[in-house]
């Protein structure tokens, strides 16, 4: 629920000297629209509910046209600081949540660990005072998940060897042995009957991260989806027993992309949270593609071998819009954790899937996104927010993404089996020696071409020296770079591929985690301790 006079107060502190007069609908609604009228100097802003004023607000100081009124059809319109709050400094939250309120946007995903205690506080007050609605990410393995034993619980791989030691990021249980389901049933009626905050009213519930399956004898007979429909029937159980007045939100993610035979649980659903990390960087949504040599779909849908990913997509979106009938937000990974700060420059793609998605029937619109380095993406979602607001938004491509898209168009160079975080840093155009330097000096920020060149000539030879260069130039600047995350995953690929001699016992185990996130928690206060990690392990070079 809005606190009405709250926001409209922030919102006439925002006016400034704009002369402004706010005023709610006498019947408001959740529909985000505005009408700006004048009279002499005055700006009249009428809202559908209080965060609309405050758009009506920004749309002025944003020189977004004069009078008129104002709609969107995307219902939902956010970004998911996707399972990494703890990278963030409580500034760069509150300056994070500031921005998607000046982007008129209205739904931010926050994830309930790694660096959700930390940061609840700020999240609650920065998201009340614009209007702005939060919904709850509930990793279902680390909710429901702790009381299960890893020697008899988690899942196993072709071995029979559990792929975590610990409950983390990617642990899924067995569903072979009935305790493991057990176990998450009283866990899943605790959480509704005591943990729930009465506040918390929108809830995203989603299985572990990755695609780590059990492969036991059992459970290789269970589809992805079907061992997933074990623990999401629980969760609507307790739900439906437990509580009312509460959203319901589901992922549909990697593998699960299928709806099953039974909808049960799915019918109780809200609202779909659509992931479609996999797609083709380079086309829009549902138009063809070269295809992806790899990606993890072909593993349990044989129709994602032959079909183009961006067309696949659109047919499974179709396929739950059709068999599942409820909303469908879609997820787009635009920042794929951070990108090591280098903005991926397909902005032209992301603003032509916004009309081929709300033609499907598709009315939310989700971005990865992460205030750590978000410079490197500002106007893009400047131009995707203006977008969603406005069909008819215009964008001219720069001569950087055309030739990217020229050059990515005809094939995916972000595909490298071996290795999915590799294959993150081959998104980065600066790792391909055809790669514009001269464009890149007319359209790129100084400091970040100079990023971009040391972490090319890392991508091509890690060695000590490449690495420290790199190191060396984020860490001081941890306002506009991703610095941890770039420090950890470059010196963790060092040590992997070439060995750091000299290392203490604690650099070692900082640099065998799988994700820096699992790192962080595991070592509170994650900030300090990743920090403090890699400059010791700098100096070893
Ligand atoms: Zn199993």
């Amino acid at each position: 629920m809005q606190n009405t006079r709250k926001i409209l107060a922030f919102a006439k502190r925002e006016a400034g000297k704009l002369d402004v007069k706010l005023v709610v609908k006498a019947q408001p609604t959740d529909e985000d629209g505005y009408k700006i009228d004048r009279r002499g100097k005055q700006y009249v802003i009428t809202g559908n509910n209080a965060r609309s004023c405050l758009y009506g607000v920004y749309h002025l100081k944003n020189k977004l046209g004069r009078t008129g009124t104002f709609t969107t059809p995307w219902k939902v319109r956010g970004m998911y600081p996707c399972e990494t709050l703890s990278r963030h400094t409580p500034s760069q939250i509150a300056n994070f949540i500031d921005r998607m309120a000046k982007w008129r946007m209205n739904t931010f995903v926050c994830y309930t660990h790694y660096g959700y205690h930390e940061h609840i506080d700020t999240i609650k007050a920065e998201c009340a005072k614009r209007g702005i609605d939060i919904l709850y990410y509930h990793n279902t393995s680390f909710w429901f998940g702790r009381k299960w034993d890893p020697k008899m619980h988690f899942a196993v791989d072709e071995a029979g060897a559990p792929w975590t030691k610990a409950l983390r990021c990617e642990t899924r249980p067995c569903w072979s042995d009935p305790a493991a389901a057990r176990l998450a049933r009283r866990e899943i009626e605790y959480f509704f009957r005591n943990v729930l905050p009465a506040d918390h009213k929108k809830l995203l519930f989603s299985p572990a991260d990755g695609y780590k399956h059990c492969h036991c004898d059992y459970c290789r007979r269970l589809s992805p989806m079907e061992q997933w429909m074990v623990m999401h029937d629980a969760v609507a159980d307790g739900l439906r027993k437990h509580t009312r007045g509460r959203e319901f939100h589901s992922q549909v993610y990697v593998h699960r992309y299928r709806p099953p035979a039974e909808l049960r649980s799915l019918r109780q659903v809200d609202r779909f949270f659509f992931d479609t990390h996999q797609r083709f960087r380079w086309q829009v949504m549902g138009r063809p593609h070269p295809p992806l040599t790899f990606h993890r779909e072909m593993e349990v849908d044989w129709a994602a071998r032959t079909t183009a990913m961006n067309v696949y997509f659109m047919d499974r979106i179709k396929e739950w819009l059709d068999v599942v009938g409820k909303p469908i937000t879609v997820f787009e990974n635009l920042m794929v954790q951070g990108t090591f700060s280098c903005g991926q420059g397909n902005t032209s793609v992301l603003m032509g899937d916004l009309p081929v998605l709300h033609a499907a029937g598709v009315d939310g619109m989700l971005y990865e996104a992460f205030e750590t380095s978000i410079e490197s993406f500002a106007d893009e979602f400047e131009h995707l927010s203006r977008a969603m607001w406005n069909a008819r938004h215009k964008y001219t491509p720069n001569k950087l993404e055309s030739w990217a898209l020229k050059r990515f168009s005809k094939a995916d160079p972000s595909v490298d089996p071996s290795s999915e975080i590799g294959a993150m840093a081959n998104l980065i155009p600066s790792v391909l020696k055809d790669y514009p330097w001269k464009a890149a000096a007319e359209e790129i920020e100084p400091i970040q071409l100079k990023f971009m060149k040391l972490f090319a000539a890392f991508n091509q030879n890690p060695s000590a020296a490449s690495a420290a260069k790199v190191v060396d130039l984020v860490m001081p600047r941890q306002d506009r770079f991703d610095s941890l995350w770039i420090g950890f995953w470059t010196l963790r690929r060092l040590f992997r591929e070439k060995g750091i001699p000299g290392l203490s016992a604690a650099d070692k185990k900082c640099l065998s985690y799988e994700k820096l996130w699992d790192f962080m928690e595991e070592n509170p206060p994650g900030r300090v301790t990743t920090q403090r990690r890699i400059m010791s392990i700098r100096k070893k070079l």
